[in-house]
């Protein structure tokens, strides 16, 4: 169906040859003539569009001028030189300045020629500059590609060298878009180039290229990042299908007496409306007789492990096994201990398997899985070992799933014919976009509701100056009752280094804070799993009012008599690491606090960080602003890396459009779930393609 055009190598195109074709493969990944079709330009300029030097009036926008260079010298010493000049036109001087590609420049710019400067103004000691402007002969402008849209491709310094800057690959991709004539398939069926009276693919190519006009450009743009969505969500969707179609699930089709007794006689509050739906949305997928595969997203202290126990409590009431993952020792131990308080009084086997436990411990665990007695595991990895067979394992709940692979998951399903349902718990609140991308082939359920009567933390951003007030203050609130978390960030790639960091801060804490009037624990990483868990009991219990810790206790952890929470180099810390350690506080009933440390010198990304912990704790704000900090990025700029490898659309400018593109998938797979009906036929060989071409699926899958 695809024409040979597309797959003719590069250097067949009239203006390549041998040496360039090298470099566009190595440098850009371009072989054939269809690969430079999907190298898209990161930006147009307006042509027809000047601006006086004397208007300038923002240093936000990109703008072109045009006018003669001069002035141009070198300052500096050898080493960190930089080169300055003028641009004048009628109406005045703005300085251009270069600090790399000196000669380069100096050797280019003639004195009484016209030339078109690109880039954008800073405002510097009072007035504007431009660095780096992009320079082009004004002569070599207007007799190029007559258009009053230039494109602007991305090059590199190699490409450069033998030409390839953006006017030279704008003049292959002039060449090649020449060329096409009817040779580019359309890949969208008719009923929705007709429902979204879309431009035919072919136009959109030629035009996101060498757009006639700026209303054409918005039609290719919008046909090519809606495309682009749409496959990734028509992918991640049949997939999804296709497993729901192929694999069977057990059907709990009772809810009854373990259920009903812990819900009637012991559970301790009142579920939140949250929860409640939640655990419908559950129990209504674990009846369907699929396999639930659906991630559960809720923020720290929502009351997801209550959910969870609940579900298995469904899972035992039909007669299956149910267990736990949890991704660290001391969390699996908390799970543990939380769930067995709740079902102290029910008569249910429970036990907990870690790394830890000695094999003449787990000899009876093996047991009771195999014969059934044990109704509940809880644990760390160690429940995936092969050695670990289930009678009939109904559900599997994992905690924090960042941390589980999907190999992981995948262990887990081979153990039964039939899989069990898996239920993904998560506190790292993930933006709708994202979830929709890269979880696209689970369901997802979202705990968007706290239990009543929490006080929301109040977080403070403290310099490292203000130590003595921070002593104080915790002084205060130990005085008080309560207890303090102080967590230092793993700062060295050696760990000797972050351990030696962390016992100066320790030593230095114990100087302020002196027995016999303080007590204080300290857990790392390098300490062996009994030794840890003491000091972690001495905390719990209260013996000690201080726990400085590394980020092991960042997940789970629940003391609800700490309420304060000092983060130490809070600036090295993501948001969402500085969202769940902030969770370990505000679980009792005092008013919590959460205090950022950081050093003078802040970056701006590592400012805008901590301003958003200082002024919200809604985690799914807060994962919103850290999805814009890491973003997806500018067309060509820096994409987040693995499984977001878009071209063209951006998962936060284009969220409209990524829901519409997903809707429609939604619909046509419900209608077709094969894409078998002939109007579909296009759509599934261009998946076909896609699978083929570029995308791996595998990773998103
Ligand atoms: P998560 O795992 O979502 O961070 P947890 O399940 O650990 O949250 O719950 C946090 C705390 O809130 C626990 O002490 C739990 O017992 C309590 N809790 C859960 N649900 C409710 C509720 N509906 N009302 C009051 N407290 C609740
Ligand atoms: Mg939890």
């Amino acid at each position: 169906m695809y024409s040979d055009f597309l797959d003719t190598a590069i250097e067949f195109l009239k203006g390549v040859g041998p040496k360039r074709a090298g470099l566009l493969k190595n440098e850009l990944g371009i072989f054939k003539f269809q690969d430079l079709l999907n190298y898209y330009p990161f930006r147009y300029i307006d042509r027809s569009k000047f601006t006086n030097v004397s208007n300038i009036q923002s240093d936000s926008a990109y703008i072109q001028l045009k006018g003669k260079i001069h002035g141009l010298k070198t300052i500096g010493k050898p080493g960190s030189q930089r080169l300055v000049g003028f641009l004048r036109d009628a109406t005045g001087d703005i300085e251009l300045v270069w600090f790399k590609g000196l000669k380069w420049v100096v050797d280019k710019i003639k004195p009484n020629e016209g030339y078109i400067v690109f880039g954008k103004p800073n405002y510097f000691n009072g007035k504007y500059n431009i660095v780096h402007p992009e320079i082009e002969p004004a002569s070599e402008a207007e007799k190029g590609v007559n258009a009053t849209l230039q494109p602007f491709y991305s090059s590199t310094e190699k490409l450069k060298a033998r030409g390839l800057d953006s006017r030279g690959i704008a003049k292959l991709t002039k060449t090649l878009v020449d060329k096409i004539n009817h040779n580019i398939d359309e890949t969208l069926s008719a009923e929705i180039v007709g429902q979204l009276k879309f431009i035919h693919r072919e136009k959109a190519i030629i035009n996101i290229h060498h757009p006639e006009n700026q209303d054409i450009l918005d039609k290719a743009i919008a046909r090519l990042k809606f495309e682009e969505l749409f496959f990734i969500q028509l992918a991640l969707l049949r997939h999804k299908y296709n497993r729901v179609q192929k694999i069977k699930g057990h059907s709990f089709t009772t809810v009854g007496k373990q259920f009903n007794d812990f819900f009637h006689n012991h559970l301790p509050f009142v579920l939140t409306d949250a929860q409640k739906r939640v655990i419908r949305e559950i129990r209504a997928n674990m009846g369907s007789g699929k396999q639930m595969n659906r991630l559960l997203q809720g923020d720290v202290g929502s009351g997801k492990t209550l959910v969870a126990l609940m579900c298995m409590l469904i899972a035992i009431d039909n007669g299956f096994q149910a267990c736990l993952m949890a991704p660290t020792e001391i969390l699996a131990q908390q799970h543990f201990k939380t769930i067995h308080r709740f079902l102290n009084e029910m008569p249910l086997s429970i036990s907990l398997l870690t790394g830890s436990k000695k094999s003449s411990e787990r000899k009876p665990i093996h047991e009771g899985l195999e014969n059934g007695g044990l109704n509940i595991l809880i644990g760390t990895h160690a429940l995936i070992e092969e050695k670990v067979k289930f009678k009939n394992l109904g559900l599997v709940v994992i905690d924090e799933q960042h941390r589980f692979g999907v190999e992981q998951r995948a262990r887990l399903w081979e153990k039964n014919k039939i899989p069990p349902h898996v239920l993904v718990m998560t506190a790292t609140p993930i933006p709708r976009t994202l979830a929709m991308t890269v979880y696209g082939d689970l369901d997802i359920s979202v705990i968007d509701e706290l239990p009543p009567g929490r006080k929301p933390v109040q977080t403070y951003h403290f310099y490292d100056s203000k130590r003595m007030q921070l002593f104080n203050f915790m002084k205060q609130k130990i005085a008080e009752g309560r207890q303090v978390y102080i967590v230092y960030p793993l700062i060295h790639e050696s760990e000797t280094l972050d351990l030696k960091d962390l016992m100066d801060g320790y030593d230095s804490i114990c100087r302020s804070f002196p027995l016999p009037d303080y007590a204080i624990s300290i857990v790392h990483g390098q300490m062996k799993p009994e030794a840890k868990e003491y000091e972690m009991q001495r905390f719990v219990k209260g013996e000690t009012q201080i726990m400085v810790a590394t980020t092991v206790i960042e997940v789970g952890v629940d003391v609800p008599n700490a309420s304060v929470m000092v983060i130490e180099n809070s600036e090295r810390f993501g948001l969402s690491q500085l969202h769940q350690l902030r969770g370990r506080v505000g679980r009792g009933a005092d008013q919590s606090f959460c205090i950022l440390m950081t050093s003078f010198k802040l970056t701006k990304e590592a400012r805008t960080r901590i301003e958003t912990m200082v002024r919200t704790t809604n985690g799914f704000e807060i994962a919103e602003v850290d999805m814009k900090l890491r973003g997806p990025g500018d067309m060509h700029g820096t994409r987040q890396s693995g499984v977001l490898d878009l071209q063209l659309a951006d998962i936060i400018r284009d969220e409209k459009i990524l829901k519409f593109a997903r809707n429609l998938a939604t619909e046509i797979l419900e209608d077709d779930p094969l894409l078998q009906k002939p109007k579909n036929t296009i759509l599934s060989e261009r998946l076909t393609q896609l699978q083929k071409q570029k995308y791996d699926w595998s990773r998103i899958s």
